[in-house]
């Protein structure tokens, strides 16, 4: 660990401090990994953290309490004998504060139920938008961010002749897994999307022991992860013999998604971020046919804030790394979809995904 890096979390943790401030709280429970990860740099799979204005803590058992000493420093460590939260909660008895926050979004209601029982005087309250501490990445984070969408275009790149009538959805999959892991990629962002033919009208068709065919589009959704953080890419290809319907769902996609990309800029809202593509796609008639929106943010969580969506009112800010991805899916016949993940600049956004986008029919 570099000075540098002690630095960053020195004000990590300060800003987590504010949000004591604003809920009206005397101490924080973490109980996510990936903010745990984000405010202390403790990375292991289990554990608690507790924030006060002059203190934090970390709770973990034996098997991380070396690892929290060496990635933690800032943070005091409290060895486990049972479960987690109930040393959490044995800690937070003896510190007595008068209000405890907890992570609304991230605490089972049959924890909250034990951790009140187990601090006494003390009132639990519901902290909401914790996460929202991740929404703007430093230039660590970004750069991480852009090796692993540097090996997912790698890995992709060299699948791409794999792709062709006659092969197994679930092959290519196999075989990108295994480029991505050969890359660096720490472990699968997500169970990768292959979908060919009619199952390319599902967003989400994790590959299948499809064989495909000729005519057909073939979406293809993957990423990597370097030092936890995700990055989140689509291609669409079509198979030989494309069709002029091929051409212009693909062409109504790959501009919609061009439009998005050349007027995405700070100080927007996610719905006004989202309407850039959806609006030229339902002018075209298809807005029926793009059924989820246009973005997500992307970072330690593969899907976290903000989104790019009708229903996001949060504003853009520079050092948003999203995705956006806009797609059209046509039941029983295919889909499209492009996703490219991108940072909000101050003038607009750099596109962190290098893969091309042009139509692209296999010759068969
Ligand atoms: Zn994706
Ligand atoms: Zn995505």
């Amino acid at each position: 660990m570099s000075g540098t890096s002690t630095l960053v979390q020195t004000d990590r943790l300060t800003r987590v401090r504010a949000r004591l401030a604003d809920a009206g709280v005397d101490a924080l429970l973490l109980t996510r990994a990936q903010n745990i990860t984000y405010v202390s740099g403790f990375a292991g799979s289990a554990g608690a953290a507790v924030v006060t204005p002059g203190a934090a803590y970390l709770v973990v058992d034996f098997r991380y309490i070396e690892q929290a000493a060496l990635q933690a420093p800032r943070f005091s460590r409290v060895k486990a004998g049972g479960p987690l939260l109930d040393a959490a909660g044995a800690l937070l008895a003896q510190l007595g504060p008068r209000r405890i926050g907890i992570e609304a979004e991230a605490l089972p209601v049959g924890a909250f139920r034990r951790l009140e029982a187990a601090v006494g005087p003390s009132e639990v309250v519901l902290v909401e938008g914790l996460d929202h501490i991740r929404w703007l990445k430093d230039t660590a984070e970004v750069a991480a961010l852009g090796r692993a969408a540097a090996i997912a275009d790698a890995a992709f790149t060299a699948v791409l002749p794999m792709i062709r009538p006659g092969a197994v959805e679930r092959d290519i999959a196999v075989e990108l897994e295994y480029r991505l892991r050969r890359a660096g990629s720490e472990r699968l962002p997500f169970d990768l999307i292959v979908a060919s033919g009619p199952r390319s009208a599902l967003p989400h068709g994790v590959a299948s022991e499809r064989i495909i065919g000729r005519g057909e589009f073939v979406t293809v959704d993957f990423g990597a992860v370097i030092g936890g953080y995700h990055s989140d890419c689509t291609r669409t290809v079509v198979t030989a013999p494309a069709t002029d319907r091929h051409r212009e769902v693909y062409e109504l996609v790959r501009s919609a998604q061009a439009a998005a990309l050349a007027g995405l800029r700070p100080g927007m809202t996610g719905r006004e971020a989202d309407a850039l593509a959806r609006t030229p796609i339902t002018q075209a008639g298809y807005g029926e046919a793009f059924g989820h929106s246009l973005g997500h943010g992307v970072g330690l969580q593969i899907h976290e804030g903000p989104t790019l969506s009708p229903r996001e009112e949060a504003v853009l800010a520079p050092g948003a790394v999203v995705t956006v991805e806009p797609g059209v899916y046509l039941p029983d016949w295919g889909g499209v979809r492009i996703e490219d993940l991108v940072v909000v600049t101050d003038a607009g956004c750099e596109v962190l995904t290098r893969l091309p986008k042009g139509f692209y029919e296999v010759e068969t």
